[in-house]
């Protein structure tokens, strides 16, 4: 694969895409754990979530479209891949591509 410059870029196909191949899990009460590839280098990432929602004991489901949504959210996620994307400033992971990741909790 070609290697993709370094861009602080996001695009609405973006989040269609995470939403359609990011997968989340629970790792530990209360960390919610998103993992796919991301929609503009391909990278599987992983990125960990910390936040009182995801206390409940429901299901987690991303991308979810059915309505209503017991409890829905946007969480913005960042390409945190450690490949090398030229022009990348230093201390810094990823390919530049950000996007927000709709979040859906089931009731229990
Ligand atoms: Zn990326
Ligand atoms: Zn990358």
């Amino acid at each position: 694969m070609d290697r993709l410059p370094y861009a602080e870029v996001t695009e609405p196909g973006y989040a269609e895409r995470a939403a359609a191949t990011f997968q989340a899990a629970r790792p530990a009460p209360g960390t919610l754990l998103l993992t796919g590839p991301c929609p503009r280098c391909g990278t599987v990432i992983q990125v960990p979530v910390v936040d009182g929602v995801y206390k409940t004991t429901g299901r987690f489901r991303v991308g979810g479209r059915r309505e209503p949504a017991p409890s829905e959210r946007l969480e913005p996620l960042i390409c945190t891949c450690e490949e090398e994307h030229p022009g990348r400033p230093a201390g810094r992971a990823g390919c530049g591509a950000y996007w927000l990741l709709r979040i859906t909790v089931d009731a229990p």
